[in-house]
């Protein structure tokens, strides 16, 4: 029904490698004209293993009930950007944010291949998923962290679901470098986006919007490792192959002005990237130098007509504030980097009027609370008296 394919030479791989021998990266194409597709864009009962006939697995799944997530209607921010704009609010997944998605996919995966351990590099996200869900499976699990890097929400999640924490004194890419040679030596399962299937599970993420909107216009999304907009894309393609859509809407990929290499390859109209030595950002979760599916993703972005951007951390940081202020949600710097990105792309008049948006945040508020209480400043503390509070409060 599917197979594993390099992008680069279309050699088809086994199951148990990441790569192809030539290096390329591998994507799981299924056979769309065999595929059984049992489910309709009904809107209803959304989750990730609704589509479970386009999931390249064959056992039982481990799930904890991921995606499904809501997609609001962004009142103020449709105003601000003159366009019918939506939120996906990924933030919303069991472990906080769209890790999940893949996760469930790519762990179940471990355990078809009779793995015992799995282990990621990770900026904090992927890592309190895997661990997440490594403890839902009963297996072990190696995370790798950029020492002193994370946001705290993530580390404390990874701790307790029991996963072997490691802080690396490096960056990212340096543990992922690093973890793809322990996996490779001690015979681990690897579940970074390096891995095929969990990009699978992330495509879920098209699936819903369709789902339950149709195809919008533009889908913007934050770029770090470059897998999620890579994935999401290929999730709208797949049901445009099948004819469950008739179009596909552009992906716009948002990029940290501190670690955009996507961005700048789309300035110079390239396919691959030159990578940033050291990423620097606010937004720790896609503060990332060289990004492993950067060709996915700029495949993506030129085959859908879309486009790359950067913001600054004040723009994160903004949006962040505008996000969770004016419209009730709560995200991570990371995912405000969406809304960011398509405020300034209308300010340059990139963006049609009434034309239908919809922005993924990737995480949830509650992931980074040190940059919270950095940018908005502790509470105010009076006596315990009616008459100093009162003085707070406007009337
Ligand atoms: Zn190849």
């Amino acid at each position: 029904m599917y197979s594993l394919r390099c992008i680069e030479c279309g050699k088809k791989v086994d199951e148990s490698s990441y790569t192809c021998e030539c290096g390329g990266l591998l994507e799981v194409i299924f056979d769309l004209n065999a595929v059984e597709v049992d489910f309709r864009l009904d809107g209803k009962d959304m989750h990730v293993w609704k589509y479970r006939a386009l999931l390249p697995v064959s056992i039982e799944p481990i799930t904890l009930k991921e995606g499904g997530t809501p997609l609001y209607k962004a009142k103020k921010l449709s105003e601000v950007v003159k366009a019918e704009v939506y939120i996906k609010h990924e933030g919303l997944n069991p472990s906080g944010s769209f890790k999940d998605r893949g996760m469930t996919v790519g762990i179940t995966k471990a355990l078809e291949l009779n793995k015992k351990a799995v282990a990621c590099a990770s900026t904090g996200n992927t890592s309190a998923s895997m661990a997440m869900y490594a403890a839902k499976a009963g297996i072990d699990a190696y995370v790798l962290l950029p020492a002193g890097k994370v946001a705290l929400g993530k580390v404390a999640q990874a701790l307790m679901h029991g996963a072997k924490v490691i802080g690396i004194k490096g960056n990212f890419d340096d543990a992922l470098r690093i973890v793809r040679e322990v996996c490779e030596i001690a015979d681990i399962y690897l579940l970074n986006s390096v891995n095929p299937f969990r990009l699978e599970g992330q495509k879920t993420i098209a699936y819903e919007i369709a789902d339950e909107l149709g195809v919008p216009d533009r889908v913007v999304v934050p770029v770090g490792n470059a897998g999620n907009i890579s994935a999401i894309y290929k999730g709208f393609h797949e049901l445009y192959k099948l004819e469950m859509i008739d179009r596909i809407p552009k992906m716009v990929g948002i990029q940290a002005e501190g670690a955009a290499p996507i961005y700048k390859a789309f300035l110079q109209k390239k396919n691959n990237i030159e990578p940033v030595e050291n990423p620097e950002t606010i937004a720790t979760a896609i503060r990332i130098g060289n990004p492993v599916s950067a060709k996915k993703a700029l495949r993506a972005i030129y085959d859908s007509k879309g486009l790359a951007e950067v913001v600054s951390d004040a723009e994160i940081i903004e949006a962040q504030k505008f996000l969770a202020a004016k419209e009730g949600i709560g995200v991570e710097p990371a995912s405000a980097a969406s809304v960011a990105g398509l405020i300034k792309l209308a300010k340059n008049g990139m963006i049609e009027r009434g034309e239908k948006v919809v922005c993924v945040t990737t995480g949830n508020l509650l992931k980074d609370p040190e940059t919270v209480l950095k940018v908005c400043g502790s509470p105010v503390v009076v006596g315990a008296s009616v008459e100093e509070v009162l003085k707070l409060v406007r009337r």
